[in-house]
């Protein structure tokens, strides 16, 4: 794409709002906007950042054998009476009325929906297990909304559910999720903690967080100094040593990445979900669910990687593969046209590029918006590029700049691309 063309500009300045670094530089990078406190915009650049996310999560859910289904958005007051959490729900819903009067709420996660539509389709031992998932927007009727992406109220995430035949064989599928989840955050550049965690409104005998460590984290977790044991606050109160292995304890903090329950089956027996066993006998449906905010996942990336000067997204995640921009002096036309050039050569090659390719800007501020938008990649064609026989190569965030010949170029990326 053409830098001079792409909507969502970089800002020289944070937004007054901003308190978290990710709101800073995803707001100064142009890949976000806010349209009121926890309410936000995703401009293109972010748009293909999220989608990156999306097809990670998509690719690990569907090899763990869930299938993907949309559910709706506009759930009925009905369903959440079966379950009591229509008042009991924290943070609250979004309720809202139908012209019929009818009371409808937004829906904040979706455990009511697809369990009633599991009884419909579910009756069999045949049928069990089965796992769906969806990507779809959650709203969040949130006391206090700030912290960027870290704290939304309407936001896409991927809540996947499953359906067992017996208790054991719910465990068996909660523990290949935790895998499947381990694999997401290390391909989007993450280090995650697995820790116990309560169930909160959701409920569930055992659930897991995934929490990646950050000083800027608004969740406190205890970890064993000695073992892998880990608990969140509300789990480990006032323990000091571990209960696994009685080694010392210390307090980290965090942001919360992910959330798993071992639902168990108080949603199936509140809608009724059973299915035949081979026996014939009628039996109740376990159940889990797993879920992930995609943006909150995408502000925590930014937590994690970045310099003072902004974003450095890590190889899967970014938003175009190359940064190309060209340094023109005034009253020469060599190196925008080998700019423009290597732009049509690279995009050939199935790469992904971002050409800077405004002839007004200095090189100045063509350096500082690259190191804001944070592509991995950079190639500068300068006059004393060419002279020096090519195109500037580097990468973000590491020193050191090489000279390569616009012959070698394309092969060039690739290989330092698998190395990233
Ligand atoms: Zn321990």
């Amino acid at each position: 794409v053409l830098y001079s063309q792409l909507f969502g500009k970089t800002l020289r300045q944070p937004p007054k709002e901003a308190e978290t670094l990710s709101h800073k530089y995803l707001a100064q990078g142009g890949y976000i906007d806010q349209l009121v406190a926890g309410v936000y915009s995703l401009l293109p650049l972010g748009v293909r950042v999220q989608s990156k996310i999306a097809n990670i999560i998509r690719e690990e859910m569907v090899g763990i054998g869930a299938q993907e289904v949309y559910l709706p958005t506009l759930q009925p007051k009905s369903l959440w009476e079966k379950t009591g959490r229509w008042e009991k729900i924290d943070p609250p819903l979004f309720v809202t009325k139908d012209r019929h009067e009818k009371e409808l709420c937004l829906g904040p996660t979706h455990e009511e929906v697809i369990t009633d539509l599991a009884q419909r389709f579910i009756s069999s031992y045949r049928e069990l297990p089965l796992s769906l998932f969806q990507i779809q927007t959650k709203f969040r009727n949130e006391m206090r909304s700030s912290g960027g992406l870290l704290r939304v109220r309407e936001f896409l995430m991927k809540d996947l559910y499953s359906f067992h035949p017996s208790e054991r064989d719910l465990e068996k599928y909660y523990q290949v999720v935790l895998a499947a989840y381990q694999k997401i955050y290390q391909r989007c550049g993450l280090t995650v903690k697995i820790v116990s965690a309560s169930g909160g409104t959701i409920g569930g005998k055992e659930t897991h967080e995934f929490i990646c460590l950050a000083e800027t984290g608004e969740d406190t977790i205890v970890c064993c100094q000695e073992c892998d044991w880990a608990a969140n606050r509300e789990v480990a109160p006032g323990i000091t040593i571990c209960p696994r292995c009685r080694g010392r304890v210390k307090v980290l903090k965090g942001i919360e990445v992910g959330h798993i329950f071992k639902l168990g089956t108080r949603y199936s027996e509140a809608f009724d979900l059973t299915y035949t066993d081979s026996q014939g006998r009628e039996q109740p449906v376990w159940m889990g669910c797993y879920g992930i905010g995609l943006g909150r996942l995408l502000a925590t990336v930014v937590e994690a990687h970045h310099d003072d000067k902004g974003i450095v997204w890590p190889s899967s995640l970014s938003p175009y593969t190359i940064h190309l921009l060209t340094i023109p002096q005034k009253g020469e036309t060599k190196v925008t046209e080998v700019g423009r050039e290597l732009y049509t050569l690279l995009a050939d090659a199935g790469l992904e590029v971002l050409f800077d390719d405004r002839e007004e800007m200095s090189a100045g501020t063509k350096l500082k918006d690259a190191d804001l938008i944070g592509i991995p990649v950079r190639v500068v064609v300068s006059q004393k590029s060419l002279f020096a026989g090519g195109v500037e190569f580097s990468r973000r965030g590491a020193v050191g700049v090489e000279v390569v010949p616009v012959a070698k170029l394309a092969k060039k990326i690739r290989e330092v691309y698998i190395q990233l």
